[in-house]
């Protein structure tokens, strides 16, 4: 099979009917052998009966059915473990991705590359907040990781089978596909777009999800939050050190000291608040590692059209 199209589905039922459409009227024309992979992450609207109705009436349409909402990075993780196609697009199903974005896509794969994601110019219809969050959020990844994560860029790109098999090496918990994908390496370029605004519904993607999304991007490559608890320890142990000094010379030397509590108020606040800080970053990291160790599968599936295993965590 040349072709999967991975579209991972929360409560997306106003947008399936338009979206199924486009990707046909988008693939038909580039004569490939295909699929399209829903994978129902747990939506409590009429999608499920959608993609099922759509699986019906066309035999490329595969579905997962999830026993509840999972989120979206592992939607597209079970998507791409049951995937086929010797090239993986990952698209949103909210038309926010659009699909005619797939030929270009598809064309630069063909020139051999692995990975070719899209590349956000512009973004419409999210509120500022959303769109000033993620500027910071990725730049402030770039800057503390040591691979390369694009910026502005999300998970809509086409991928490899060969990428499609890395990633399914790679059995942590907590998921941040476009990292691992940098992660990976080969050849990897992009093509640029203006993301539209959602067709229909509301976003899946609660400040809670986007935050912890982000929390998993951080910790899962990077390390600087925990150098920063120690760099920070050593400074406030510094400054306490000097001030120390200064104390006993105020004390014993000059004689010119006043006895009182809003220094050593001061003191006591600062350094709580710099350990909760550090013990809150270490907890975050030891969060994701007992998550890791359980070894639980990463998602139920309750339903599926697809025949293939899914692999258990600890088959790898
Ligand atoms: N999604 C999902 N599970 C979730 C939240 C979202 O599978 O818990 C899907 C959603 O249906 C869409 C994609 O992930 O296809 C992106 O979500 P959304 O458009 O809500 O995010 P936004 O574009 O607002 O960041
Ligand atoms: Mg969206």
């Amino acid at each position: 099979m040349d072709l999967s199209v991975v579209i991972p589905i929360y409560n997306e039922e106003e947008n399936i009917p338009s979206l199924y459409e486009r990707l046909r009227g988008v693939i038909d024309p580039m004569e490939l052998t295909y699929e399209f992979i829903f994978v129902n992450d747990g939506s409590r609207d009429k999608s499920l009966d959608l993609v099922q109705d759509l699986a019906v009436r066309d035999e490329r349409v595969r579905y997962i059915d999830f026993s509840r909402n999972f989120g979206h990075q592992i939607a597209v993780t079970a998507g791409l473990d049951l995937s086929e196609g010797e090239a993986v697009v990952i698209i949103d199903a909210d038309l926010q991705d659009p699909p005619e974005l797939i030929v270009p896509l598809y064309q630069k794969l063909l020139q051999g590359y692995e990975v070719v994601y899209a590349k956000r110019r512009s973004r419409k219809g999210e509120s500022a907040a959303k769109k000033l969050t993620a500027k910071l959020f990725y730049r402030l990844l770039a800057s503390i990781t040591h691979i390369s994560i694009p910026v502005d860029t999300g998970d809509f790109r086409i991928i490899s089978r060969k990428v499609v098999n890395a990633l399914k090496l790679m059995p942590e918990q907590s998921k941040f596909i476009r990292g691992q994908i940098s992660w990976i390496g080969y050849r990897q370029t992009y093509v640029e777009y203006d993301r539209a605004q959602r067709a229909g519904g509301e976003t899946g993607y609660t400040y809670g999800k986007m935050i912890r999304l982000a929390l998993d991007g951080i910790t899962g490559f990077s390390d600087a939050p925990l150098k920063a608890a120690t760099i920070s320890g050593f400074a406030v142990s510094g400054i306490a050190f000097l001030l120390l000094l200064y104390t006993l010379y105020a004390r014993f030397v000059t004689g010119e000291y006043e006895p009182g509590w809003p220094s050593i108020m001061m003191s006591i606040l600062f350094l709580g608040g710099v350990q909760l800080i550090s013990v809150g970053i270490i907890g975050e990291y030891i969060a994701r590692l007992s998550a890791n160790v359980r070894q639980r599968p990463l998602y139920i599936i309750s339903d599926t059209n697809i025949t293939k295993k899914v692999p258990h965590p600890s088959e790898h």
